[in-house]
C-alpha cells in the first residue's frame, strides 16, 4: 500500500442500501441521491457508479463545480440537479447541457430569459420557495414575480421542480415548525397550479423527512446521508424501529477506513507518549504508530479518545492524535508487527468502529466526519 491509508466503499451496501430506501418509498416517489461534498467524503468517482448500478438516475450537488466533476463520469442520460452555487457563466453552461438547477432569485430567471434569446434552449428549473428555514428560498413577493417572469417567458423554462428545505426534520423538537412548512407548500403549490405551472417534481425532503414524515415525500425525495447507511440522527432510527417488529438497522455502512502500522515500540513505565505530557505510561507499554493523522481528517480531539481495531481487537489511542501519525496501545497484543491492518473506521472480525462512536468523542456529526475525508485518500471498491 502506497497510500498511508485506504477507504474502500462497499458495492453490496449501496445496493442493499437503495433497495431498502425504495421500498420504503415506494414506485411514485423518485430518488435524487445527494453526492455533494464529494459523496459525503465516499468519493463521486467511487460512490456514483455504484448508485446507478443500484437504478438511480438522478443526482444533486451543491455547486456547478461538482456537477461538472459529475458530468464526466455519470451514464448519457443520468439527471443532475444544482442545489446551490452557480455563477452567471454556470448559468449559461448548465443551460446548455441540460443541468438542472435552484432558482431562489429572480435574478436567475432574467440570466435565463437571456441566454434563451440567444440559444433557444430553455432552463430546467427548480424554484425554491421560503417556508420557514430562512436560507434560501424566494418569499411571497419574489414568488408572484418570478411566476410573472416565467408566465412572460414560457419557452425559456421547463419548470422541474417547486421546492423548499426543510429545517431540521431529524429532531421531534422541531415537529411543529416542520408541520407549518410543509403545510406552506402545499399552499404555494396550488398558488402554481392555479396559474396554470405545474412542475414536474415537487420536493421537499432529505433523509430524516423521506422517512419521518410521509406526507413530506411528494414526488421526489433528496436522498443524502441514508444512502450512505448513516441515520440523520439517534431519534430518525429510533423512530424508525419503533414501528417495527424487526429491531435490527436495514442499512450497511459503506465505507471503511483502513490503515497499516508503520511501527512498534516499548515505553517504559513513568515515561510520556508523544508530544507534551498528555499521556503518561502508567506501565511498560507497547504502542503501535499510525501513519494517520489530523491531516488525513482523524479529528484531534481523539487524542487519547478514540478507539482503532488491530489483530481483531479494539485498542486506545493514546496521546495527541498528530499532522500524520496517531499512536494506538497495543500492550495486551503482543503479536502485532509491521505491516498489520489497523480499521480506523469499519469492521475486523465480530467488531466495528462506526463513525457515530467517533463522533460522540469529538462532538462530530456523521456529517462532518465523513464530508472532511479527503479527496487525495484512494477510494476502492470492494464487493
Ligand atoms: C444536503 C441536502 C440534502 C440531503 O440531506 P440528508 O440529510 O443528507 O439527506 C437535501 N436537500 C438539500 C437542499 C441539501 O442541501
Amino acid at each position: 500500500m502506497a497510500d498511508t491509508s485506504v477507504i474502500e466503499i462497499s458495492r453490496k451496501a449501496v445496493k442493499g442500501n437503495i433497495e431498502f430506501l425504495r421500498e420504503q418509498l415506494g414506485e411514485n416517489v423518485l430518488i435524487t441521491s445527494v453526492v455533494k461534498s464529494n459523496a459525503y467524503g465516499h468519493g463521486m468517482d467511487a460512490y456514483v457508479p455504484l448508485a446507478e448500478e443500484a437504478g438511480i438516475e438522478h443526482f444533486s450537488v451543491f455547486s456547478a463545480c461538482e456537477a461538472r466533476g459529475l458530468m464526466k463520469i455519470k451514464k448519457p442520460k443520468t439527471r443532475i440537479m444544482i442545489m446551490g452555487w452557480l455563477d452567471d457563466m454556470d448559468i449559461e453552461w448548465a443551460v446548455t447541457n441540460e443541468v438542472e438547477f435552484f432558482v431562489f432569485d429572480v435574478r436567475r430567471l432574467e440570466k435565463v430569459i437571456s441566454i434563451y434569446n440567444n440559444t433557444r434552449k430553455p432552463g430546467l428549473i427548480h424554484i425554491e420557495m421560503e417556508t420557514g428555514m430562512n436560507r434560501t428560498g424566494m418569499n411571497r413577493q419574489e414568488i408572484r414575480k418570478a411566476a410573472d417572469m416565467i408566465l412572460k417567458n414560457r419557452k425559456a423554462f421547463v419548470l422541474k421542480g417547486l421546492c423548499t428545505h426543510l429545517a431540521g426534520a431529524e429532531s421531534i423538537a422541531n415537529h411543529v415548525r416542520i408541520q407549518k412548512q410543509i403545510s406552506r407548500f402545499v399552499r404555494l403549490c396550488k398558488w402554481f397550479g392555479e396559474r396554470g405551472l405545474l412542475p414536474e417534481f415537487r420536493h421537499v425532503a432529505s433523509s430524516a423527512a423521506a422517512l419521518t414524515y410521509p406526507s413530506a415525500r411528494f414526488d421526489m425525495v433528496r436522498m443524502g446521508i441514508l444512502q450512505y447507511g448513516y441515520w440523520p440522527s439517534a431519534e430518525t432510527f429510533i423512530q424508525y424501529i419503533g414501528r417495527r417488529k424487526e429491531k435490527s438497522d436495514p442499512l450497511t455502512r459503506v465505507i471503511s477506513w483502513k490503515s497499516r502500522v508503520m511501527s512498534i515500540k516499548k515505553v517504559k513505565r513513568g515515561e510520556f507518549v508523544n508530544y507534551g505530557t498528555i499521556f503518561l505510561a502508567q506501565e511498560d507499554k507497547n504502542i503501535a504508530v499510525i501513519p494517520v493523522g489530523y491531516s488525513h481528517g482523524y479529528n484531534r480531539s481523539l487524542s487519547n479518545q478514540g478507539r482503532v481495531l488491530i489483530n481483531g481487537h479494539r485498542v486506545g489511542v493514546i496521546g495527541l492524535v498528530n499532522m500524520n501519525m496517531l499512536i494506538a496501545d497495543v500492550t495486551q497484543l503482543p503479536g502485532v508487527k509491521a505491516g498489520d491492518e489497523v480499521v480506523l473506521i469499519g469492521s475486523q472480525g465480530d467488531l466495528t468502529i462506526s463513525v457515530a462512536s467517533f463522533s460522540e468523542f469529538s462532538n462530530q456529526l456523521n456529517y462532518e466526519l465523513l464530508t472532511r475525508l479527503p479527496e487525495s485518500i484512494p477510494r476502492q471498491i470492494v464487493s
